[in-house]
């Protein structure tokens, strides 16, 4: 039997597709990243969608790292640890 719990995220998903409330945690985390730190929005996108076909994506977690991607893939100086981007 599937729990209301267990279908609030799905696997691979990231805070922006999930629930409000989620966003805007993912906002909160975001704003603490420095303009000149921040990735430009194409690099951003390019890197999240790469995450987005990961195996290592576990409900919007890196499962190689434990880092939100979204929060990792928004610092410009970031790094997949898989070296995928
Ligand atoms: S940061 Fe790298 S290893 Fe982690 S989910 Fe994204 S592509 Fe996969």
């Amino acid at each position: 039997m599937i729990e209301a719990t267990d279908t609030r995220f799905c696997k691979n998903c990231l805070l922006m597709d999930q629930a409000e409330e989620d966003q805007k945690d993912l906002k909160k985390y975001l704003s603490v990243i420095r303009d000149e730190d921040k990735t430009d929005e194409k690099l951003y996108e390019e890197r999240l969608n790469i995450c987005r076909t990961c195996d290592k994506l576990i409900e919007a977690t890196c499962e190689a790292c434990g880092c939100y991607v979204e929060f990792r893939a928004a610092i410009k100086h970031g790094k997949c640890p898989k070296k995928k981007w």
